[in-house]
């Protein structure tokens, strides 16, 4: 037994030290010479970074189970802490993870309870960050990450009135700016984090560069905020983790024993802090001690660093000053300072930290758990804004438990997942089915709950049984409606709609129906015309049809019948006849544009240097390598759409051109298993060709669904960059959309998932859509990516893109609106009674109380205007608005009006105007861009203000 425990603490070293690579970089620098006469203040920051799941689930990290995995209990680290920082007021804690903290919180008595709200009214308890976890920035969407963040801070100002400050991203493997912007907007005076490309940190250490001031480019208003990056990774100096799992050598200021070593220990970290200050601005230094799930016996931690304190201070010739602290602390001190910091515009990826190692893998990684995480979140929006509406309701209102319950069920799975080892898909198989199952419970309950209030309300009975379609990871399944049609019942579809003000504006609508004849109506009785598409020997088939939006109608509803033979139907079956076509036959259909469509792969690299993996995309060579033959292809033509199907051997794709939308096309790839019985993992790329058109190098990427990023290949702005990767050194996280210009010709390409993308040559763009691998990466998970179904096969999905062809001069919001349909597609609701709903007069997003229309507020035309509302309590709704638009300003009436609505931060927790006077100033060169005044009567592009509104019986004081 004791060799096998051996065995593991010996893995989990091994595992700690392979997350980071900042060792040699450091062993480096620190052959500089000591010259620092400065008096210097080292800011001594206790913490543990607490993945929300990675190699073992959110509970077996809380609870301390499988500790074969890794040895980690969040919940004796907490436990520990609070028992210490009461033995002495000048100790300190931050504490990151909300998630883990409410667990913990949640089975605390009265009199722990009344300690820990002590202990973080004097400051020595913090939160830093205080998102539910800490999201990676890849990968995730923005109203997630912003979600994530509102529901850990609204528990720490409910539970403690506590505003974080700080925000704290220091394990994601790369940094967006949009991350950046957001963390200004959500409260933070700064943000702190640790990875950036090696070549980068290694030219920042050198110029003093580690701290800046990032300002993130945008149309309209700059939100600037003070970036630190870290020395050490989030590491103690080595050697100085006291942490029962680290075996650091304790310090003995015993002098009569023969083991004293405080003296010569204190020299080792003094003449660390000296070289670290060679390399920042301040004589004031900060540095963590702690890592991964550490300080769960914080007593060894704490005594150990008391000493080392005591002594250093009152040792005259170290001319140095060492502090409990927190980075809040750190950051006054420096803002004192008034030094000029240089800005930074661009982002941090991709991140690599050995030459052969870009971390450009996760963006794609795990598809299946990108896709739902994807979904969900941007259907959760439509849910809460639907429940936060109707709240008006009494009966709604009476439901107030259950309501908050679901929602809170629902905001928890999502918030969870955009932790930066789930959605990443860079955590271990079962904990990857954990996240699903998490995910899948919290949509069952909205679902459930949803369904019950719709009914009530239009139909004032809860029998009416609502059903929706549910999600497999290969294609949406409507069983029910499937048979009820086949069984000659009438369906009434009842959909919600979040799109506002798109009069005008027709969306499609999707479900899948037996090869039937159907006539289709909508409420006022109008037949509306569809296309039916079937595929394997007409067994399956989808109906298309369109519909008008409608800004005055959230709820709308049609029927579709079955007909007899004879009868006159609504939809036609689209004739699909074979077509002769090669890998280089362009698709046109009913468009002016053209493209051809490819399959292609990279080998995985598998050697043990530096293996491909979950993390690191690194193939073998460079080429492309065409995947799979084409088998089959045929080409049809509808009432409302034209379409190209392309039957390849280990993918099948349907390519859909609607005649209201002619220069964009929906492509649909299902993705077979990927074949690995020759031994060899491989990353798929779905490759758009656009002929004659000349990309010069460069492409776009989104930063998290929000401002566009300009690429150039083999190329970074800011460090002189060694090739020495030429695929996956280019890639980029593309969370929404990529495209390349021409002029002023574009070619986008929009996604239902986070993936990795690329254009490498002309006229090109390539996006990763899967990976099977075989090796693991070295990086820590252990395990090679190679997800299998239930029977042990590989994974299949289906993946949609939308490929857009626009003038950027005459249409520059052609992407925006795209995502804005996607984002808010309509939610699908189904029942079988032969009774028509009541027809929802008045239901409209602007009124979410009795007598308060916002609508006459919104200043605007015909555009993409993002409404969000998401019940706050019992008596408020906040309230966020986004202009969509990639140009264009949107002019509104001041919100704030008869004292009903107040302006506040991203997240909810402080008045904006509060955030905007208290935040803190900072010295940098403001002539990088020209700054618009952020005024409450503008919405910038892009930009996003938040409201908490009440109805008029309870006015705000303003
Ligand atoms: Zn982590």
């Amino acid at each position: 037994m004791k060799q096998i425990l051996l065995i593991s603490f010996y893995v989990f070293n091994v595992l700690c030290n392979l997350r980071f690579k900042d060792k040699e970089q450091l062993e480096r620098h620190h052959s500089h010479p000591e010259v620092v006469d400065e008096f210097l203040t080292v800011h001594v920051i206790p913490h543990s970074h607490d993945d929300v799941g990675w190699l073992k689930t959110v509970e077996q990290y809380f609870y301390g189970l499988r500790n074969d995995y890794q040895w980690a209990n969040v919940e004796y680290v907490i436990d520990s802490y609070i028992e210490e920082l009461q033995r002495d007021q000048s100790r300190k804690f931050i504490q990151v993870e909300t998630k883990f903290f409410k667990m913990w919180w949640d089975q605390q008595n009265e009199t722990t309870r009344g300690i820990t709200r002590e202990l973080v009214q004097n400051r020595q308890l913090q939160f830093i960050s205080g998102g539910w976890c800490m999201n990676d920035e890849a990968t995730t969407y923005y109203e997630d990450i912003i979600d994530q963040m509102t529901l850990g801070h609204k528990f720490l100002k409910d539970t403690f009135n506590y505003v974080p400050n700080i925000g704290w991203q220091i394990d994601p493997f790369g940094h967006q700016n949009s991350q950046a912007a957001l963390s200004y907007q959500m409260g933070f005076n700064a943000w702190f984090f640790a990875r950036i490309d090696y070549e980068d940190k290694e030219a920042r250490l050198d110029k003093k560069n580690m701290e800046m001031i990032m300002l993130p480019p945008a149309e309209g208003v700059q939100y600037p905020i003070f970036t630190h990056i870290q020395y050490y990774h989030y590491e103690a100096p080595p050697t100085f983790n006291f942490d029962i799992l680290r075996r650091s050598d304790a310090i003995v200021d015993n002098m009569k024993s023969e083991s004293y070593n405080i003296k010569e220990r204190s020299e080792q970290l003094v003449s660390y802090f000296k070289s670290q200050s060679l390399h920042y601005k301040s004589n004031h230094l900060i540095h963590t001690f702690g890592s991964d799930f550490c300080w769960s016996n914080s007593k060894v931690f704490y005594q150990n660093l008391d000493k080392l304190i005591k002594y250093i201070n009152v040792t005259p010739e170290y001319n140095m000053k060492l502090q409990y602290s927190t980075p809040e602390e750190y950051i006054a001190e420096i803002n004192k300072q008034n030094i000029k910091f240089e800005t930074k515009q661009d982002d941090f990826f991709p991140y690599s930290d050995e030459p052969h190692a870009f971390w450009t893998g996760y963006f794609t990684s795990r598809v299946a758990i990108k896709g739902y995480v994807k979904r969900l979140g941007r259907q959760a929006q439509t849910y809460k804004k639907l429940i936060a509406l109707l709240y008006q309701q009494e009966f709604v209102q009476e439901d107030y438990q259950n309501i908050t319950n679901a929602i809170y069920e629902l905001d928890n799975a999502l918030a969870i997942c955009q932790h930066h080892d789930a959605v990443t898909g860079t955590e271990k198989q079962h904990v990857n089915d954990d996240y699903i199952k998490i995910l899948y419970k919290g949509e069952q309950h909205i679902q459930k709950l949803t369904r019950k209030i719709l009914s009530k309300f239009l139909y004032n009975t809860t029998t009416i049984d609502y059903e929706q379609c549910e999600y497999n990871i290969t294609s949406q399944q409507c069983t029910k409606t499937y048979s009820a049609l086949k069984a000659n019942k009438t369906v009434i579809l009842t959909i919600v709609d979040g799109k506002v003000k798109q009069e005008n504006n027709t969306d499609i609508i999707r479900i899948k129906v037996p090869n039937l004849k159907l006539l289709i109506k909508d409420q006022n009785n109008q037949v509306i015309y569809g296309d039916i598409d079937c595929t394997n020997g007409f067994q399956d088939c989808d109906l298309y049809f369109k519909y008008q939006i409608d800004k005055n109608n959230v709820i709308k509803y049609f029927t579709i019948q079955p007909v007899l033979y004879n009868e006159s139907a609504s939809e036609i079956l689209l004739s699909v006849n074979p077509f002769p076509y090669t890998e280089d036959t362009l698709i046109t259909l009913n468009s002016t544009k053209s493209f051809k469509l490819k399959y292609a792969y990279y080998q995985s690299y598998q050697q043990r240097d530096q293996a491909d993996g979950a993390y690191i995309f690194r193939p073998s060579n460079n080429s492309k390598i065409m995947y799979g033959n084409i088998s089959y292809t045929a080409i049809g033509y509808g009432r409302i759409m034209s379409l190209f199907r392309i039957v390849r051997t280990y993918t099948k794709s349907v390519v859909k051109n609607f005649y209201h939308q002619k220069e964009t096309f929906d492509i649909q790839t299902y993705v077979d298993q990927i074949p690995v019985s020759d031994s060899i993992g491989k990353n798929i790329i779905m490759v758009i060709e656009v002929p004659n058109f000349n990309s010069n190098k460069t492409f776009y990427t989104d930063s998290n669904g929000l401002q566009f990023q300009k690429r150039i290949v083999d190329y970074r702005p800011q460090y002189n960059y060694s090739m020495h990767e030429n695929v996956s050194g280019n890639y980029y996280p593309v969370t929404s959309a990529i495209y390349i210009q021409d002029g002023q010709e574009c070619v986008g390409l929009l996604n239902d998932r986070s993936q990795g993308g690329s254009s490498l040559e002309n006229g090109q763009i390539e996006i990763m859509i899967q990976r099977r691998l075989l090796q693991d990466d070295s990086r820590g998970v252990g395990e090679a990516l190679k997800e299998t179904d239930e029977k042990g096969n590989g994974l299949v999905q289906n993946i949609q893109h939308k490929l857009t062809f626009f003038n950027i001069q005459n249409n520059p919001n052609q992407i925006r609106k795209l995502q804005y349909y996607l984002d808010l597609q309509p939610l699908v609701f189904f029942n079988f009674d032969s009774k028509l709903p009541l027809i929802p007069e008045g239901l409209n997003w602007f009124l979410p109380f009795d007598g308060f229309n916002i609508e006459p507020l919104l200043i605007y035309g015909d555009n993409l205007l993002k409404f969000n509302y998401l019940l706050w309590n019992e008596d408020e709704i906040l309230l966020r608005i986004q202009n969509m638009q990639e140009k264009f300003s949107m002019k509104i009436d001041k919100l704030e009006f008869v004292g009903q609505a107040v302006r506040t931060t991203l997240t909810g927790n402080q008045k904006w105007n509060d955030w905007k006077n208290n935040s803190l100033k900072w010295n940098y060169d403001k002539q990088v861009n020209s700054l618009d005044e952020d005024i409450d009567d503008v919405l910038y592009p892009l930009q996003i203000q938040t409201y908490l509104i009440r109805n008029s019986e309870k006015s705000y004081q303003q």
